[in-house]
């Protein structure tokens, strides 16, 4: 089929491509076998024209590597676009730099700006970068610095946003200041922590317009369907998965069986937030393209 080229052409195409956002969360390989898996899992996710996927990384950039390997090969081998998630825990300015230049360099143009899980017994260094916001400010002081490399192009920036309040959060007043001065610092959108109740994101989105957040919060979504990983989740983040949810999948007769409850509970709740007016969905894949393009199947994008 040949490009559109005429004025009616041009609006049919753009009528078809108005729908939600779409986007896929990966984690980089931590071995070569497990390489060749995700760049399966990448092909087929590719299938479905995600507008970018993520690749995560650790603090203290402990596995770069492994994220280079990742981006280049959705640079050079694919038509999609990443956004790098880069965190500022653990690491000196100068050490951040580093990592940007190299990112720029290698044609990223989109990073998820996050501080990283810090343990109680951490203890920053004087040269630390201590929180997402300092990165957001130090990723548009690069970009400034190398306008014309990017042929005066412009870094996509995302932030963290969190329907339930961040476990090191006094308040919930407290994460929206912070939401506020990413905003203030740079930052063009916000992705969210998993939540399991669509109101959460809701009352996010209303308390953040209120107090001036302009950027789109793009609600991040877990296929859940493995109740290992939910319990695990909650541990990281906080976030509780319900006990109604947990008991199905965990009395479930088999692998299939859980599959099918958790596909249903996830595509139900994304729906109810779409309704809600959410711009699009990030869908955090624990690198298993097939529950989410079960949950993709069920989920109507060309609504708008
Ligand atoms: P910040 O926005 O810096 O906030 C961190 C904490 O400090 C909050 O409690 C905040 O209220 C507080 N705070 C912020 N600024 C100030 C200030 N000026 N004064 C006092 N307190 C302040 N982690 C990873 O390690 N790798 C990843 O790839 C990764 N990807 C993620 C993707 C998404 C979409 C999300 C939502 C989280 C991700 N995380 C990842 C987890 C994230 O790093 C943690 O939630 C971390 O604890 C906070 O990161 P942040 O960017 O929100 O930090």
């Amino acid at each position: 089929m040949s490009a559109p080229s005429t004025l009616p052409e041009l609006a049919r195409a753009a009528g078809a491509r108005r729908r939600l956002a779409l986007s896929y969360e990966l984690f980089p390989a931590r071995s070569e076998a497990s390489f060749d898996r995700l760049r399966e899992t990448v092909a087929q996710l590719e299938a479905t024209r995600p507008d970018y996927v993520s690749v995560t990384s650790r603090t203290g950039q402990e596995n770069l590597s492994r994220v280079l390997e990742l981006t280049e090969h959705v640079l050079r081998e694919t038509s999609l676009r990443p956004l790098v998630h880069l965190t500022c825990t653990g690491s000196s300015r100068t050490q951040l730099e580093l990592v940007i230049d190299a990112l720029l360099d290698l044609g990223v143009r989109g990073i998820l700006a996050l501080r990283g899980d810090v343990t109680d017994a951490h203890r920053a260094d004087e040269d630390e970068v201590p929180f997402a916001r300092y990165l957001v400010e130090l990723v548009r002081e690069i970009e400034r610095r190398r306008t014309a490399m990017l042929a005066g192009g412009r870094v996509s920036i995302g932030v963290a946003a969190y329907p339930r309040r961040h476990p090191e959060s006094p308040t919930r007043r407290h994460d929206l200041e912070v939401l506020v001065s990413k905003e203030r610092s740079g930052a063009d959108f916000a992705i969210t922590q998993v939540f399991f109740d669509p109101a959460d994101y809701v009352d996010l989105v209303d308390r953040a317009r209120d107090v001036g957040v302009r950027m789109p919060i793009v609600p991040g979504f877990v296929p859940a369907t493995d109740p290992r990983r939910l319990h695990r989740l909650a541990e990281l983040s906080g976030v509780h998965a319900p006990p109604e949810l947990l008991h199905a999948l965990e009395s479930a007769r088999d692998e299939a069986e859980r599959r099918r409850i958790g596909v249903r509970w996830s595509v139900d709740l994304i729906r109810q937030v779409l309704d809600e007016g959410a711009s699009g969905l990030h869908l955090y894949t624990f690198n298993r393209h097939e529950v989410a393009l079960d949950v993709l199947e069920q989920i109507d994008l060309s609504r708008a």
